[in-house]
């Protein structure tokens, strides 16, 4: 969460005061209003707000008529959620590599599509886009659903689409970490109105709240129940007032950081698949080995994270997933239902040596909206020296080794 003050408190408080915090079937209400003023922002046609990222995820695989018998691709460097939603709905999770962009690798993806494939899930991970193009392009070519994990990228976007709004359904995340936030709450957004009233349905443990229930054009079925309070909706909407400027000040700081180290010694960029979309909450470096990396994230100033250290975002960690261990009993566990086997369940720590391998020479940074010319200035200054440094250090290794 980047900015949150006096507006939010005095939303909550007129929902409090109103004494009605549930989202009822009124149509003057905040959920109500957040999904309409959010799929206006996504350029969506449909817009569920639902308790979480994950939630939205799983929402939009049962939207999309996803389940057992289904293999989906997700990449190797994604938070677990994205892998665990695919379980989640009964369906198997198929991984596949990054590319230099740290995102779904295009190539591999190709090479992972099998018969039994039926959706991509492309994260736009630390707010960069994915290369949508080949991926929309892919999915047609092979009749395959997209699901855009837009859970770290709220109001990214990709050659001037948001990103979330170019696959099939796009889904994003409101917890504490993400460019917006309410605690805790997630979107999912399509034009697909039948995932729309699908996930809608599921959602909602049955619908039985919804005034239009007597005009949905799909049946009931049992979901899950997903809603989110008035209170959720109430911030979410004067975050939604905020994107703009936590957005435009992010590319600021982010694009001032860039543009002051360019050209500076070991210093370069991870490949961005488009630069004006980048939501520019994270910057990242590539290194030509990992000691390197290692060395710039802990130096002065720089407060870098190697990305092999983060922990549940990269596949090596998946616990659940690796052990298969893919539900609370064995009935409803993936791995052991019928209609999987066959399907590609084989899971391995070193399954995607590509991205280990860069994984383990990049760094990233996270940005603040809030930063000012003297912190831009001190983050660029540390990490051109923490760079520079780089350089003495592996002439002295070299010494050393007698090279
Ligand atoms: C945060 C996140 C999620 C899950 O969102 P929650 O709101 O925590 O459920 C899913 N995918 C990615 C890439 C995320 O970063």
């Amino acid at each position: 969460m980047f900015r949150i003050g006096k507006e939010e408190i005095d939303a909550v408080a007129r929902v409090i005061e109103s004494r009605q915090l549930f989202r009822s079937n009124h149509a003057n209400q905040e959920v109500v209003h957040f999904e309409a003023e959010w799929a206006a922002k996504m350029g969506a046609a449909y817009s569920l707000c639902v308790s979480g990222g994950t939630c939205a995820l799983i929402a939009a695989l049962v939207g999309l008529e996803i389940g057992p018998g289904d293999e989906v691709l997700v990449p190797g460097y994604t938070f677990m959620a994205t892998a665990t939603a695919v379980l989640a709905v009964g369906a198997i999770p198929v991984l596949v590599e990054i590319d230099d962009s740290l995102t779904i690798d295009p190539e591999d993806l190709v090479r992972k599509i099998t018969a039994e494939t039926r959706a991509i899930i492309p994260v736009h991970i630390n707010g960069w886009p994915a290369n949508m193009d080949r991926i929309m392009e892919l999915a047609r070519q092979h009749g395959l659903a997209v699901v855009e994990d837009a859970c770290q990228s709220d109001g990214g976007s990709y050659k001037n689409k948001r990103l979330g709004s170019i696959g099939d359904v796009g889904c994003f995340s409101f917890n504490h970490y993400k460019i917006i936030s309410a605690g805790e709450g997630g979107a999912l957004v399509t034009n697909n109105k039948t995932a729309y009233e699908r996930a809608m349905v599921y959602h909602d443990a049955g619908t039985q709240f919804r005034p239009y229930k007597d005009e949905l054009s799909v049946p009931i079925f049992l979901g899950a129940q997903y809603r989110v309070s008035e209170i959720i909706g109430a911030i979410l909407r004067v975050q939604l007032e905020r994107l703009d400027g936590i957005l435009a000040d992010l590319h600021r700081v982010k694009h001032s950081i860039m543009s002051e180290l360019a050209g500076a010694e070991n210093i370069s960029f991870i490949r961005s698949n488009d630069v004006n979309g980048d939501c520019c909450s994270v910057l990242g470096f590539s290194f030509a080995n990992p000691s390197m990396a290692r060395e710039f994230a802990k130096s002065d100033g720089v407060n870098g994270i190697v990305t092999i250290d983060s922990g549940k975002h990269v596949y090596a960690n998946w616990d659940p997933l690796l052990e298969k261990r893919g539900g609370h009993c064995d009935a409803v566990n993936p791995f052991l239902m019928s209609r999987n086997q066959g399907l590609r369940c084989e899971y391995a720590r070193d399954m995607l040596p590509q991205t280990l391998e860069r994984l383990n020479r990049s760094v990233i940074v996270h940005m603040n909206p809030d930063w000012q010319d003297d912190q831009i200035e001190l983050v660029a200054n540390s990490c051109r020296q923490a760079a520079l440094n780089l350089t003495q250090a592996t002439h002295e290794q070299d010494l050393r080794e007698g090279k």
